[in-house]
């Protein structure tokens, strides 16, 4: 990689998610010289199920500054949109941009490409080649990284295997038989998400049963407390079978309450 123009700042975020851009504005207000990189919310908009539901309550799914004035109430009155709950995808991703572009303005879209530690702190490499020297690194990249394919479908191509680390284009798939492989809160959201846009969809799991954290919508009006509140519960409305392996099917053709399948 060609070393190109240096500069020095005390501290940098990687990532541009809810955590970084909350580290990155905790920073700015105390007055350190901070520099935030990569595209706001990018691992929401551009890899996860269109459609979904937020499954965190409304009290926690506003990201933090220090006056706690960019919450998500404020965004929506802003930008006239109606305050929902559970809270759309879209909704949250408009939000993270928004808080952004309120609180740190000077954010910088480049990808790192590496961190190295030096001397008196780290060297930091941008895509273009830009090397930067940082007392401080803030590594808040999400969990997109951790993707891991199992090597049982390592030969399968691209056009019939997908993981949901990639996104999930739940109407490409009307009528079509999908095999969903897992049993946690992806696994389940994109099932149900092909289910409602038409697709004849299994969830093969390796357990007894499943953990559905629930979208009760009282949870969902609690007020703070609901942040404190996570109740996962086993899904009995969807059909399930037990083959001669142990593994569990659940096929989806109940009925969805809104963000899971429907516990009947
Ligand atoms: C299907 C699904 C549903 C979920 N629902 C919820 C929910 O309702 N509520 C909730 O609180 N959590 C939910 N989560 C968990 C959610 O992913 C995390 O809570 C949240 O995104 C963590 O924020 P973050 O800022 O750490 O990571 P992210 O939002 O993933 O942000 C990290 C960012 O870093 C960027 N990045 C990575 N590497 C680099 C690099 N080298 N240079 C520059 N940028 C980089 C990525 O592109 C990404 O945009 C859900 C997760 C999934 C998969």
């Amino acid at each position: 990689m060609s070393q190109g123009r240096s500069a020095d700042c005390e501290v940098v975020v990687l990532g541009a998610g809810p955590y970084g851009l909350s580290a990155a504005t905790y920073l700015k207000a105390k007055g350190v010289d901070v520099r935030i990189f990569g595209r706001p919310m990018a691992f929401w908009a551009d890899k996860m199920p269109a459609g979904m539901l937020l499954r965190s309550p409304r009290v926690a799914s506003n990201i933090s500054d220090p006056a706690h004035r960019t919450t998500l109430d404020a965004f929506e009155t802003s930008a006239r949109v109606p305050p929902r709950a559970p809270v759309p995808l879209e909704t949250f991703v408009e939000y993270g941009r928004w808080f952004q572009r309120q609180m740190l303005p000077g954010l910088d879209q480049r990808e790192i490409a590496s961190v190295n530690r030096n001397d008196n702190g780290f060297t930091v490499a941008l895509e273009e080649g830009e090397v930067l020297h940082s007392r401080r690194v803030v590594i808040a990249g999400g969990i997109g990284p951790f993707q891991r394919l199992p090597p049982e479908f390592a030969s399968l191509p691209p056009s019939q295997l997908s993981h949901c680390y990639q996104g999930c284009d739940v109407k490409a798939f009307p009528g079509r038989r999908v095999a969903v492989i897992g049993a946690g809160q992806s696994a389940l959201e994109c099932a149900a998400l092909l289910h409602e846009a038409g697709a004849k969809v299994e969830v093969i799991a390796k357990i007894q049963e499943l953990r559905w954290i629930g979208q009760h919508p009282w949870l969902h009006r609690l007020g703070p407390i609901s942040s404190t509140c996570w109740f996962p519960m086993a899904s009995s409305a969807a059909q399930k079978r037990h083959s001669h392996d142990g593994t569990l099917r659940h096929f989806c053709n109940s009925g969805r309450t809104r963000g899971g399948i429907d516990a009947g």
